[in-house]
């Protein structure tokens, strides 16, 4: 996404820009959500990616007991979408010829006039500059601060995204159309509705979001990461593979601590799957030539739904301060020092957010954020909520 941000905002300013991706397939997303912050609306407006039938409304987000009776309510206007969705809006907004397909980067080298870019099967390209928008787990990172390294939480998610027509009726009544909380003791779980296949937002035709946090230290997270054939994977299981034993040892867990809605909804993801998770700030976001963009250049837990509107507005400040400087270094100097920050206080953020799940409480204040975290209207003021940086300017 912040490749295709990327191009999209240098276009504007004239620059002409190739994206390379490592898949050699189109991507498609695995139902994930995606929260509308007003900096993701304004970046998908201002890069021409547009806003048309981005998803779906919630009229107010709410916190229910064991019970599925509410606890607190808040009303806050959202629009969810998808991960898909946000594709096929910035894919459609980057000419064919310049994105491709199947390059997987590989090494960089730079002077003072440029980049030489080498990728997977000896494939070479010169420019002007690098923008490393390859993710969490950036190749353009691992070479230029290999020191940096995603650091894991001690948590965990489940996550799926079932039918809407698949819920049972009481489901899509109570709290299918509503941001829903529900958060025992060390664990945490959202859903809200999002668009269906090939971005279907007809009521009965539209998906689910369902994320379950929940607490599990680095070797339990090591098991967990054993497929079903036996093979021991370093970061996460692909979802076909992950362990039955996991499945069913959650389905049992599930019946005996969710809410008859929320149980509902999660027996009926067909394939669930693990996402770990891990953070990162660096010290620097720009290596000469080479500027670093979204999860690349610093990584939040995701308890913001912020990682696409960092995408989004990283990739607008590198145009902005490329367009507004004559000499390309110091506008990536300017790049550097203006998002470098930023990236920092959404890390940080995301981890006093965090604190809920009780795990590596390691200050007076992570104590103290914990204990404010506990209660249901806290948790419904803090996690996911529009303009949290505002607090930090
Ligand atoms: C559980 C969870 C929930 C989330 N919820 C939200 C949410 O509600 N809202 C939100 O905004 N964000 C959310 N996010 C975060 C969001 O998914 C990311 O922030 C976003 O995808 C970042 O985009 P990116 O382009 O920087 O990186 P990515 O989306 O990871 O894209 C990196 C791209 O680089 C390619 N690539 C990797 N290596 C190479 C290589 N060597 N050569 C060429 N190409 C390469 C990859 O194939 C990929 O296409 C969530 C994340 C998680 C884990």
């Amino acid at each position: 996404m912040s490749g295709l941000f990327s191009a999209a905002f240098l276009r504007q300013i004239g620059w002409d820009v190739d994206v390379y991706e490592r898949s050699g397939v189109e991507l498609v997303g695995r139902g994930a959500g995606i929260t509308g912050h007003p900096e993701l609306l304004d970046a998908l407006i201002k890069s021409g990616a547009g806003i048309k039938d981005l998803g779906v409304e919630v009229p107010k987000r709410v916190a229910i007991d064991r019970q599925g009776r509410v606890t607190d309510e808040r009303p806050l206007r959202q629009i969810l979408t998808s991960w898909d969705r946000l594709q096929q809006l910035l894919q459609s907004n980057v000419d064919p010829a310049h994105y491709h397909l199947g390059w997987n980067f590989e090494r960089v080298d730079q002077d003072e006039r440029g980049v030489r870019v080498e990728f997977s099967g000896g494939r070479t390209e010169h420019a002007d500059i690098l923008v490393g928008g390859d993710g969490i787990r950036s190749s353009v990172r691992a070479q230029m601060a290999p020191e940096v390294q995603p650091i894991y939480a001690g948590y965990y998610i489940w996550r799926g995204a079932p039918n809407e027509a698949d819920l049972a009726p009481e489901t899509r009544e109570s709290i299918y159309p509503l941001f829903t909380f529900y958060l025992p003791p060390r664990q945490e779980i959202i859903t809200y509705p999002i668009a269906g296949f090939d971005n279907d937002l007809r009521p009965g035709h539209r998906r689910f979001n369902f994320i379950w946090y929940r607490v599990a230290d680095a070797a339990q997270l090591r098991d967990m990461n054993v497929d079903e054939t036996g093979k021991q994977h370093e970061f996460s299981v692909p979802p076909p593979l992950i362990r039955k034993d996991l499945i069913a040892d959650m389905h049992k867990d599930a019946r005996e601590l969710l809410p008859p809605a929320l149980l509902d909804a999660l027996m009926t993801i067909k394939q669930p799957f693990i996402t770990p998770i891990y953070d990162f700030t660096a010290p620097s976001i720009v290596f000469g030539r080479v500027a670093m963009v979204g999860d690349a250049a610093a990584n939040a837990r995701p308890h913001m739904g912020f990682g696409m509107a960092k995408a989004g507005t990283d990739a607008m400040a590198l145009a902005q301060a490329l367009d507004s400087h004559d000499d390309i270094d110091a506008a990536l100097k300017a790049y550097n020092a203006e998002r470098m920050p930023i990236g920092n206080i959404i890390v940080k953020h995301g981890r006093k957010l965090g604190t809920h799940m009780g795990v590596n409480l390691t200050s007076e204040e992570d104590r103290k954020m914990h204990e404010y975290l506990q209660s249901d209207g806290a948790m419904l003021d803090s996690i996911a909520v529009p303009n949290f940086l505002d607090a930090y300017r």
